[in-house]
C-alpha cells in the first residue's frame, strides 16, 4: 500500500512541492502555521491537520519545508510537534535548508523514538519547485533514501544520496557559498566594466563564452541588467544560509574567508532595507560603493 505523506510548511517552495506530490497520486496530510495555506490545497487526496503532531499521527513519511533551524526544531521537537505523534517506523524528510549540526541532533532524537530522518535540502528555486525539476541532495541511511525516492522523483530531477545524516545540508551550504560568491564576482565585473565605459550586456556575452562563464550570468542576467530584483531567492534567506556555512566552517575547523566577507555584505544589504530583494541585488551594494549604477547595457 502506498505510504501516506505528511507535508508541513507550504510557502514559496513547499506549496508547489506538495502540489506535485498530489499530482503524482500521493495521499497527503497538510499543515501550515497559517491554516488557509493548507486549506487551499485540500481536496480528494489531501486533508488538513490541526498540528504537526496530528500530521505525524496520520502519516508514514513526514516532509518539512520551513525557513530555518529554529522553525524545524519547533515543528519537530516542540510542544505539539511531530516527535510527539511519530509512528513506529516513520520517516521524517526535512527539505528545508538548516544547520547540519541541528539536523544530526534531530535525526538522533527521531532514532530514539524508533523512527528515522533524512536531510534533503534542495536547489533550483521557486521555478524548480513549480516545474518539479529541483536538485535534491540527501543525507541519511541508504534504505531511507530508497524509501523516499518516489517522492523525490515527483519534486525533482537531480536526486543524489550524498552521505550520512547532515551530508545533504553540508552540500547545500557548499552550493550557497558558490552561488553567493559568484553573484558577488559578477557584480564587481559588471560595475568595473560599466563605469569604465563598456556595455554590461557585452561583458556578460563575452565572459559567458569563456572560463568565467557561469549559470548566475544566465539566470540573473535580466534582473541585474534591468535592476528588477523581485525574488526569486531573498537576500535574507541567502544571509541565513551563509550563516549556516560559516557555523559549519567553525564546527569543522575550516577557514571560509571570502564567504565571511560576502556574509557581511548581505548583512549590510539587510540593514539598508533590501533583505526582501532577490540575492542578485548584491550588485546594488557594489554600485553604492562605487558611486555608479550600471545601465541596461544597450
Ligand atoms: P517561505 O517563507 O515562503 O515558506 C516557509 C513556510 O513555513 C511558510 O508557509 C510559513 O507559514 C511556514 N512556517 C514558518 N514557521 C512555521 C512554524 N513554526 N510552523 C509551521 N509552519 C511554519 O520560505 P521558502 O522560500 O518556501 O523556503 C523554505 C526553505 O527552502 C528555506 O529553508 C529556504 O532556505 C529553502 N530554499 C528556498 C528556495 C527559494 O528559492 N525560495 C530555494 C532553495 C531552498
Amino acid at each position: 500500500m502506498a505510504e501516506k505523506v505528511g507535508f508541513i510548511g507550504l510557502g514559496i517552495m513547499g506549496r508547489p512541492m506538495a502540489e506535485n506530490l498530489i499530482g503524482a497520486g500521493h495521499e497527503l496530510v497538510l499543515y501550515n502555521r497559517t491554516r488557509e495555506k493548507a486549506e487551499e490545497l485540500a481536496g480528494d487526496n489531501a486533508t488538513v491537520a490541526g498540528s504537526p503532531r496530528e500530521v505525524a499521527e496520520q502519516s508514514d513519511i513526514i516532509i518539512t519545508m520551513l525557513p530555518d533551524s529554529p522553525q524545524v526544531e519547533e515543528v519537530l521537537a516542540g510542544e505539539g510537534g511531530v516527535l510527539e505523534g511519530l509512528r513506529e517506523g516513520a520517516l521524517i524528510v526535512d527539505m528545508s535548508t538548516i544547520s547540519p549540526v541541528v539536523t544530526k541532533e534531530l535525526a538522533e532524537e527521531a532514532g530514539e523514538r524508533g523512527a528515522s530522518m533524512l536531510d534533503a535540502p534542495v536547489s533550483g528555486g521557486d521555478i524548480g519547485a513549480i516545474e518539479g525539476t529541483l536538485s535534491i541532495m540527501v543525507g541519511g541511511e541508504e534504505a531511507d533514501f530508497e524509501r523516499a525516492k518516489s517522492l523525490f522523483e515527483a519534486m525533482g530531477k537531480t536526486i543524489t544520496h550524498v552521505g550520512e545524516s547532515g551530508a545533504g545540508q553540508v552540500v547545500k551550504a557548499a552550493n550557497q557559498i558558490v552561488v553567493a560568491l559568484t553573484i558577488e564576482a559578477v557584480s564587481e565585473a559588471l560595475v568595473l566594466g560599466s563605469k569604465a565605459g563598456v556595455s554590461p550586456a557585452k561583458i556578460l556575452d563575452v565572459l559567458g563564452g569563456g572560463l568565467a562563464g557561469n549559470k548566475v550570468m544566465e539566470a540573473k542576467r535580466e534582473k541585474m541588467l534591468g535592476h528588477s530584483f523581485d525574488p526569486g531567492f531573498r537576500i535574507e534567506l541567502h544571509h541565513k544560509d551563509l550563516g549556516i556555512a560559516l557555523a559549519a566552517g567553525r564546527e569543522y575547523g575550516v577557514a571560509l574567508p571570502v564567504t565571511a566577507v560576502v556574509d557581511q555584505m548581505l548583512e549590510t544589504l539587510k540593514a539598508k532595507g533590501r533583505g526582501d530583494r532577490d540575492h542578485s541585488a548584491l550588485l546594488t551594494l557594489i554600485e553604492d560603493s562605487s558611486g555608479h549604477e550600471i545601465g541596461d547595457g544597450g
